[in-house]
């Protein structure tokens, strides 16, 4: 199937494109639409660059077309909390990460920004640092077939395709070149990419960033990515196991550290927070935050650990936590929390991830409060509540 790209005349639309703006800025508004996994944008144009997000106008949308609002009463608001170089329309322009209010100032349920920040604010003094490695799967426009497998089959088993090369492994490598250059220019911290387990898939890290901004950077580079495989008319997939069978899940392993974790002695720091990670109801509440569909990945097996076991261990790939070597060897340095799926929302991941680790009270899933939750019933029933915001409720409301 071919995409509109390919129909289009490039020389003849660049042409328009390097003309003059005269001073004039084009802002792209980017925001969470209601599945809580979804992103939407739309433009504006600005007399002048910013210097800080809040010099941005506020703005608004029909919120009952994206599942935020009821139709009488539609309008959500946008506050502009972070902008970007725009790596599509290059020169002064920008890409702006909003969140999401009603028009009376409150954050709408599926804005779980808000309350990371709040989370991240009572923090601070610990410096919390997170560099999250997100995987994700490629697809030819048909959305059926992963890119570069046969139609209607299957390509050669999984081994030559991690951190593999040539034409018959790295399927699709133009696309996370692509998109690696483009968030550098956005200026995203993005340390890496490297070709994954499965064929077609890939992964790119984001980080080590501090706080808050390490939610929104993750999101705007899932935009970032959404652009690029428009122009080349492919389809990108979050989805946690995206072809069933003997085919390696997508995961978002979240690695973390805070100021007192990589000092001196920072690794009884990192073992106790492996520890109160693995606290009574500690791990439900934390997959129930990890993702939608989660638990078609966490079997066990391809790398990891089954739903239902908390572990952690130094280099070991198949626990729910994996503490570098490094940083055994140092005493210092951070761990990785593997069990986040490539679908997962950052904001909530970092602040579930700063409140066990850090002891501070904060959301819980409704479901893990329930006195019969346990892990082997998320197992079957699904590690994530779907449309999972306005299923997330809070502990310590003035947090
Ligand atoms: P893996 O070996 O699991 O594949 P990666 O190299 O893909 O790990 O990703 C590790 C991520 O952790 C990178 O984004 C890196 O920047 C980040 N990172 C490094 N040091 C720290 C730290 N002290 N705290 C948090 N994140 C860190
Ligand atoms: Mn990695
Ligand atoms: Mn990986
Ligand atoms: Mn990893």
């Amino acid at each position: 199937m071919a995409s509109y790209v390919t129909k289009m005349d490039e020389d003849v639309l660049n042409r328009f494109l390097s003309l003059p703006q005269f001073g004039k800025v084009q802002a792209e508004y980017v925001w969470i639409g209601g599945t809580g996994q979804d992103l939407r944008c739309k433009t504006r144009t600005l007399d002048k660059m910013p210097e800080k997000a809040s010099d941005l106008p506020e703005w608004n949308y029909d919120g009952s077309s994206t599942q935020q609002a009821p139709g009488q009463n539609s309008e959500v608001v946008l506050k502009p909390q972070a902008f970007y170089r725009d790596p599509f329309r290059a020169g002064d322009n920008i890409l702006v990460m909003c969140d999401c209010y009603t028009p009376e100032g409150k954050p709408i349920p599926s804005n779980t920004r808000f309350r990371c920040d709040k989370v991240m604010d009572k923090v601070a003094a610990e410096v919390p640092w997170f560099g999250i490695e997100q995987e994700y799967t490629l697809f030819e426009a048909d959305f059926r077939t992963p890119l570069g497998w046969p139609p209607n089959g299957f390509p050669q088993p999984q081994g030559p395709y991690y951190c593999g090369l040539g034409a018959n492994a790295a399927y699709g490598r133009h696309v996370a070149e692509a998109h690696y250059r483009a968030c550098l220019f956005a200026g995203i911290e993005i340390s890496g990419i490297n070709a994954e387990v499965m064929g077609g898939q890939w992964e790119y890290q984001v980080g080590p960033c501090v706080g808050i901004s390490s939610g929104d950077q993750l999101w705007m580079s899932r935009y970032i990515m959404l652009r690029v495989c428009e122009l080349f008319g492919i389809n990108v997939s979050w989805d946690p196991k995206p072809i069933e069978g003997d085919w390696n899940g997508a995961g978002c392993h979240t690695n973390f550290s805070t100021k007192a974790m990589r000092e001196d002695g920072g690794y009884a720091k990192i073992i106790e927070a492996c520890e109160r990670l693995g606290a009574p109801g500690k791990p439900e509440e934390h997959i129930a935050a990890y993702g939608e569909g989660n638990e078609r990945r966490l079997t066990g097996l391809h790398e990891t650990a089954a739903m239902t076991d908390y572990s952690f261990g130094v280099a070991d790939r198949g626990a729910s936590i994996r503490i570098p070597s490094v940083a055994k060897q140092e005493g210092k340095g951070y761990f990785e929390d593997r069990r986040p799926s490539s679908n997962m929302d950052p904001y909530r991941v970092n602040s579930m991830m700063v409140q066990t680790c850090c002891a501070i009270g904060g959301p819980v899933s409704k479901r893990s409060n329930q006195q019969s939750s346990d892990l082997t019933r998320l197992a079957h029933t699904g590690g994530s509540p779907a449309g999972a915001a306005e299923n997330w409720v809070w502990e310590n409301d003035e947090l």
